[in-house]
């Protein structure tokens, strides 16, 4: 093999070479890194690709090597030494079908599609064992400007490797339980499926009391022989009361439990795992009394995953502070919700470009037909990090930071977006309808936006509607209504949101041009139970009704309140029993027509 024919000598691009070879995977900035590497002659040395993990064969039009790294020489079993002459076409299995590679490389050549072709999963026999791999081809190219020779790049990407690695990272070394990584993941993963069911979730952090101390007198080999021990019967009770158990760091053991009725439960499995350790461990025949601190953290109270983790570590230190074998339940003591706010400010705009935000729909259905009559668009943040975090969160944050205003735009374009959709799918299309914060009212141009949206979407106004809260609409008082009948106008109703939470005053209904109110989850909660709320609420509605408006109410959790309230005159219901807030393509299956 001529190596002078690839390589000239340009020692910048060691260092851009050194960052390939750390790559796990191969991306397709990496392919094309490759592709440029040789096209454009700037490769110093053939050590460069020797130093990359990956497989790497680089072969002429006569299927000749022009150049092969020795990731893949010993992938194919030579010795680093050794150079084949000829490559040595492997078979492969391709969709159960033996084929050559030959065969597939030439299926290539007439492939339309200009760079690399990624084939899925592949079996490649080497010496009689079958390797999964994935196979990049790139098209061919002239090795160089000065030459006609066409080259291709082959790579070959050991799949076994990958999985090798991901179940390597996700264990702890020692007691082989999975580590805080998978913790990480399998809470995230969760999360985004939380909305789906009303689970309750606990996270429970345990540590061996006075690990360091025992450390230090019986040694790093026993106290390793006592973690394992350890894990070993953690994982053993995670089978049978259906947890999963965590290794994370020292003597820090984690147990996420998903499928629990009530704190009961968790207390119960926690008592066996302390009474088990107490005499778990022997030593020169007699027992060694071993004890466990426990910290817990539950979902829905901690809502999201970091608070969680933190929250029962948290719990954990309280514990410990009060004594071995101490169990502690965190309990929220202030109403902080521990988030970093300047965080949170600084992803939401990356955020809002990466589609993190999706808009929920949660129906509205009428009390007399409980058929769909409308929907309230509910945002959600699947933050990276957090998961998912609730709008109470970021929302103030929006509104100090004025962010709020780009998410309104967001809002309305997409709700009318998906307006349209529904409309050409004909689906059985209702008002959907949007917050609105003060900060956007208080744009001058915000009436201007709403209405060129509609233009440009071409979607009737009627089927959006603008929800604001009795707050908002008082603060300015003639400015607001200003720019709400503006709205009104355009055929946009208001409905007025949070009725019934303190500022609740008829006299300025009257002056507001909404023609709709939502009374309040608060006012409901008791609504089975306390005749002062059941009193307010009648109120509410039939002064309503006598000025000709309205009402929904929300909250409404399950058949005995939705059957209360309908007897007393509410016109719709939005609530839990009939609908969580759910994501579009779930909710529009209540539009089937
Ligand atoms: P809101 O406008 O009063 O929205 C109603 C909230 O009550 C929603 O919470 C909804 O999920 C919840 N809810 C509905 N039915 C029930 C029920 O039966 N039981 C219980 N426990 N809760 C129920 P969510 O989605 O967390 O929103 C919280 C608040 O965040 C909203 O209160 C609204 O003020 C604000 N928000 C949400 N999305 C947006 C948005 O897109 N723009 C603006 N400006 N604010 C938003
Ligand atoms: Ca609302
Ligand atoms: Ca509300």
């Amino acid at each position: 093999m001529d190596n002078n024919i690839i390589f000239g000598s340009a020692a910048a691009l060691i260092a851009a070479s050194v960052s390939w070879g750390v790559c796990k995977s191969l991306t397709k900035k990496k392919q094309t890194l490759y592709e440029n590497f040789i096209k454009e002659r700037l490769s110093a040395h053939s050590e460069i690709l020797d130093i990359i993990d990956d497989n790497l064969v680089i072969l002429d039009e006569n299927s000749e090597i022009a150049y092969i790294n020795n990731a893949m020489k010993s992938f194919l079993g030579f010795d680093k030494k050794d150079i084949p002459k000829q490559f040595p076409m492997p078979e492969v299995v391709e969709n159960n079908f033996k084929v050559s590679l030959e065969n597939i490389l030439e299926k290539i050549k007439i492939n339309p599609y200009k760079f690399i072709i990624n084939h899925g999963e592949l079996i490649l026999f080497i010496n009689n064992r079958k390797v999964p791999i994935q196979l990049y081809i790139s098209q061919y190219f002239n090795m160089d400007i000065n030459s006609k020779r066409k080259v291709r790049i082959l790579i070959f990407k050991d799949n076994r490797k990958d999985k090798e690695k991901e179940q390597f990272a996700h264990k702890h070394k020692l007691t082989k339980l999975p580590n805080h990584l998978k913790l990480q993941k399998d809470l995230q993963s969760t999360f985004v499926k939380l909305h789906l069911n009303d689970r309750r979730l606990a996270v429970v952090s345990m540590e061996i009391d006075e690990f360091s101390s025992l450390r230090s007198i019986i040694g790093y080999e026993k106290a390793n022989d006592i973690l394992i021990t350890f894990a070993t019967h953690l994982n053993t009770m995670a089978k049978e009361f259906s947890f999963v158990v965590y290794h994370t760091i020292h003597n820090t053991f984690i147990l996420f439990m998903d499928s629990i009725n009530n704190e009961t439960d968790i207390y119960s499995v926690i008592n066996l795992i302390q009474d088990k350790l107490r005499s778990l461990y022997k030593m020169e025949n007699s027992i060694l009394h071993l004890t466990t601190s426990v910290g817990i953290a539950l979902y829905p109270d901690n809502s999201t995953t970091g608070e969680l983790l933190n929250n029962s570590y948290k719990a954990l230190n309280q514990a410990q502070k009060k004594g071995n074998g101490w169990v502690e339940m965190y309990k929220k003591t202030d109403t902080s919700h521990g988030y970093d706010e300047l965080k949170l400010y600084n992803d939401m705009h990356l955020g809002l470009q990466k589609n993190e935000f999706e808009i929920y729909y949660q129906p509205i259905v009428s009390s007399q037909t409980r058929k769909i009559v409308s929907a309230e668009a509910l945002i959600r943040w699947k933050h990276p990090e957090y998961g998912m975090v609730r709008p109470d969160i970021f929302i103030p944050i929006m509104e100090k930071t004025g962010f709020i205003i780009k998410l309104g735009r967001y809002l309305i374009s997409e709700v009318l977006k998906q307006q349209k959709r529904w409309e050409l799918f004909k689906f059985n299309q209702v008002p959907v309808s949007i917050n609105l914060s003060l900060a956007e009212l208080e744009k001058d141009n915000f009436v201007r936006i709403v209405e060129s949206e509609l233009q440009n979407n071409k979607v009737s106004a009627e089927l959006i509607k603008y929800e604001i809260t009795e707050g908002l609409a008082m603060e300015n008082e003639e400015r607001t209504y200003n720019q709400l009948s503006e709205l009104r106008k355009l055929g946009v109703n208001i409905l007025l949101d949070d009725f019934g939470t303190g500022y609740t005053s008829f006299s300025y209904i009257k002056k507001i041009p909404a023609n709709i109110i939502k009374i309040d989850r608060s006012l409901v909660i008791n609504i089975l139970t306390s005749s002062k709320d059941q009193g307010i609420t009648k109120a509410i509605i039939d002064l309503a009704h006598s000025i000709g408006m309205k009402v929904v109410v929300e909250g409404v959790e399950d058949e005995h309140m939705f059957n209360k309230l309908r007897d007393m005159g509410a016109d719709y219901i939005q609530g839990y029993y009939i609908s969580k807030p759910i994501p579009v393509f779930e909710f529009q299956e209540f539009l089937r027509p």
